[in-house]
């Protein structure tokens, strides 16, 4: 399928992704392509509140589109779709139920990001059967081809102005004298998550090297993590940052490298221009989400068993909890002493 720009361009383009945080970052070099080849259309993003300040400063995105939280109901989303009736192009990155409602019927052309599950899922559970999924940047620029435009290779995500100016001033105050590596420590589910011992002697290590460590994660994860928290707070060399994302991002920018787990951060220090190591638990960086693009360590032991799930485990079911227990820290620390 070929789609041919309107005579003057298109006036005005819907891109759709409501969630979540590591899914929107990877959107946004289709955001950028589309904004760099249709530089007089209205680009708006429809997305969750949550995640709109990731999108909000890009110079490709005209408006932000946020969902009402509480518009659950199948005539509230057909409501929320009237607003595409004005849209010339519609471009579906996430393909759920809800967008599929959203776009339905509508006058504009809809292109809808190929859906993967079942080809992971199948990948989980029979990888010996078939090849493995690819990226899922690639997925999503894929998305495009009909209109034959070219998109990068890798997200770049834009802080804003603010974000920028009190990232600045808050290194000002902190004065490390070198840039810190910044540090990642939860993921969503706990089969993904590297347990709080590790980090606690990768610290040591860390600090021990001479480096300077910036965490950064929500304040109720850092809760989750009491030893760590109290071992940063009694560590001038060292900082937890629970800011709103943008901050975040604009100090991630700030940061040599980065340590994380297979999460949504990890897709943004990346996008922010540093070298990640990624640590995969009972997932795989062939399921399609390896940071992108180059000069990353991702760290995976490829155990038998390994990956288990699509997402997460909130236990290991075979109990050993190798994927995770067996990646050590002097091998994160190696790992980190290279990038950057
Ligand atoms: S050790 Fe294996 S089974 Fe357990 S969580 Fe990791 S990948 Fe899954």
């Amino acid at each position: 399928m070929r789609i041919e720009t309107p005579a003057g361009g298109f006036r005005r383009i819907d891109v759709l992704r409501l969630s979540s945080l590591g899914d929107v970052v990877l959107t946004l070099p289709v955001v950028q392509a589309l904004g760099r080849a249709f530089p007089a259309a209205r680009l708006v993003y429809w997305v969750k509140q949550e995640y709109a300040d990731l999108v909000r400063f890009d110079p490709a995105v005209s408006h932000v589109r946020i969902l009402e939280r509480d518009a659950r109901r199948l005539e509230d989303v057909v409501a929320m779709g009237a607003e595409l009736e004005d849209s010339d192009l519609i471009v579906d990155l996430h393909g759920n139920l809800r967008t599929r409602v959203l776009t339905f019927r509508q006058r504009a052309p809809v292109l809808r990001a190929r859906s993967d599950r079942l080809r992971r899922a199948r990948w989980v559970h029979a990888r010996w059967s078939r090849p493995a999924p690819g990226p899922t940047l690639e997925r999503y620029a894929a998305t495009l081809a009909p209109l034959g435009i070219p998109v990068p290779a890798a997200p770049r995500q834009c802080a804003g102005e603010e974000a920028e100016a009190w990232a600045e001033r808050w290194m000002e105050a902190w004065k490390p004298d070198r840039p810190p590596l910044a540090i990642c420590p939860w993921a969503r589910h706990f089969t993904k998550r590297w347990p709080e011992e590790r980090w606690l002697s990768l610290h040591e290590r860390l600090v021990g090297a001479g480096e300077w460590l910036l965490y950064f994660s929500l304040e109720a994860e850092r809760r989750e993590l009491p030893s760590l928290a109290e071992r940063v707070a009694r560590d001038a060399r060292a900082h937890w940052c629970t800011e709103p994302l943008p901050r975040m991002a604009a100090l991630l920018g700030r940061c040599r490298g980065a340590v994380c787990c297979d999460s949504g951060l990890m897709h943004l220090a990346a996008a922010r221009g540093i070298k990640v190591v990624a640590l995969f638990g009972s997932t795989a960086p062939e399921l399609g989400f390896a940071p992108a693009g180059t000069g990353h360590v991702v760290l995976c032991r490829h155990e038998l068993c390994q990956p288990c799930t699509l997402h997460g485990r909130r236990a290991c079911p075979k109990r050993h909890f190798r994927c995770m227990l067996e990646i050590q820290p002097e091998e994160v620390a190696g790992a980190a002493a290279r990038i950057g």
